[in-house]
């Protein structure tokens, strides 16, 4: 099995680690209308509003 050639310092370990947050939010951006978290270049769920204009119709009343 491979062996590590050389110990990893804690500043190289956590410096190659402060980019793994950004796996989980690739797509992920605030809806610029509601503020909600939805999918980048997908109609938001929330308001329906996709680039400005409404593009599906969504039940907001409960
Ligand atoms: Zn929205």
């Amino acid at each position: 099995m491979a062996t590590p050639k050389g110990k990893v310092s804690k500043a190289r370990r956590n410096a190659r680690r402060s980019a793994h947050w950004k796996l989980s939010m690739p797509g992920i951006v605030k809806c610029p209308r509601c503020g909600k978290m939805k999918l980048s270049h997908h109609v938001c769920k929330a308001c329906g509003y996709y680039d400005g204009q409404k593009i599906v119709e969504v039940e907001e009343a409960k």
